[in-house]
């Protein structure tokens, strides 16, 4: 039996894993729960699954909760439940920079991860992979595209890789021209036409922002240079993303886009467990795939993450703030869609790059660069 604790247990990705774990009651416990704000669901939760402990990140609304176990707040309390001894898993997903810390301590208790979390591999990439050598423990990605390479790669020896190939829906705007991306709102930008996914990451889809994260990550998860790794637009999001061999063979892993999938695989690896309520793939029904080349003009925050990437020490960081304060300001229309781009863009130029940046000086960064964005986006 695997012993779990879901951080962000609340969320998209939570509650779906949350579905997988109630599927199979004699492979997984829970052993901690964490919430942002949700307390009326996370009381459900803790009936339910019984944790150790929870945390909520909101201080106030902690307060509000009363519960029969131990609960916890802020950062401190997330830290807290990544860190229960009686995990031997922690699935990390949390949304924003606030994921980076809980991963590293989880990670230093010996759990294993179960990463959603993005910002954990794009803002502190090389310090958690360092960890995870130094401490023996598997990190596991529970991203479709990640989830396919993971896959596509098993049994294989990864020096001969030639390349990676991320797919890409190309999110709700993948049609628009550059005069219609000026007016689309928050609202627009919601509909995404394949994936059911939270706020944030659903605008980072229409931005591509999302999958210049999944650039970083897949470099640090495969330890591949940047020039071996190429993104396609693909808006049936089907095949989730593919491996090219050095004899020009390439395996691509499919599937209907449905995060339960890499969610599953991730709680289950090395195994697979049989579960006939996950969605099958039914080629005849869809019986066309389409692939094109991504517009950089249109959509430039995926070059943006290749430059951030390639520079490396803390400008990733520094996109990620920028973006993530910029997405925030978005959905409360508070910016334009293309602002978002701009203020990244302006935040990455005006960076003076520290190399080799450790734990305090990323979060010190990422600190920073939000409370500039913060004050361009009011001024
Ligand atoms: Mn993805």
């Amino acid at each position: 039996m695997k012993t779990l604790s879901i951080l962000g247990s609340t969320g998209s990705i939570g509650t779906q894993t949350l579905e997988i774990v109630r599927k199979f009651p004699n492979e997984f416990k829970i052993t901690g729960l964490t919430t942002n704000k949700h307390i009326e669901l996370l009381k459900k939760q803790i009936k339910e699954f019984k944790p150790e402990a929870v945390a909520v990140m909101d201080e106030e609304k902690a307060d509000l909760l009363k519960a029969d176990v131990p609960v916890y707040k802020g950062i401190d309390g997330l830290v807290k439940i990544a860190k229960l001894s009686e995990a031997d898993t922690v699935v990390n997903s949390l949304v924003g920079s606030i994921g980076v810390l809980p991963t590293i301590k989880a990670i230093e208790s010996h759990k294993n991860i179960a990463l959603a979390n993005k910002e954990t591999l794009v803002t502190a990439g090389s310090i958690v992979m360092e960890k995870v050598k130094q401490h023996n423990i598997s990190l596991m990605p529970i991203d479709s595209e990640h989830s396919a390479i993971w896959q596509c790669l098993n049994g294989e020896d990864k020096k001969t890789v030639n390349k990676i190939t991320i797919t890409c829906s190309g999110g709700a705007f993948k049609n628009k021209t550059k005069k219609e991306l000026e007016k689309v709102t928050a609202k627009d930008a919601l509909k995404h036409p394949t994936w059911d996914m939270g706020a944030k990451i659903t605008i980072d889809c229409a931005t591509l922002m999302n999958k210049g994260f999944e650039v970083i990550e897949a470099h640090w998860l495969y330890n591949l240079s940047y020039e071996k790794i190429d993104v396609i637009l693909h808006p049936e999001s089907i095949i989730h993303s593919l491996v090219e061999f050095n004899d020009h063979s390439t395996i691509a892993q499919l599937g209907i886009p449905s995060m339960k999938i890499p969610i599953q695989y991730a709680l289950t690896f090395p195994k697979r467990f049989k579960n006939s309520e996950l969605p099958q793939l039914e080629l005849k029904k869809i019986s066309q795939l389409n692939f094109k080349e991504i517009s950089n003009e249109l959509f430039p925050c995926l070059d943006y993450a290749y430059k951030a990437g390639k520079t490396g020490g803390s400008l990733p960081a520094v996109m990620n703030a920028a973006n993530e304060i910029a997405v925030y300001a978005f959905l409360e229309n508070k910016i334009k869609f293309l602002d978002i781009a701009s203020l990244i863009k302006k935040k990455m130029d005006e960076h003076k790059v520290i190399k080799n940046p450790n734990l305090n000086e990323i979060l010190s960064v990422d600190k920073k660069i939000k409370e500039e964005t913060k004050k361009e986006i009011e001024e």
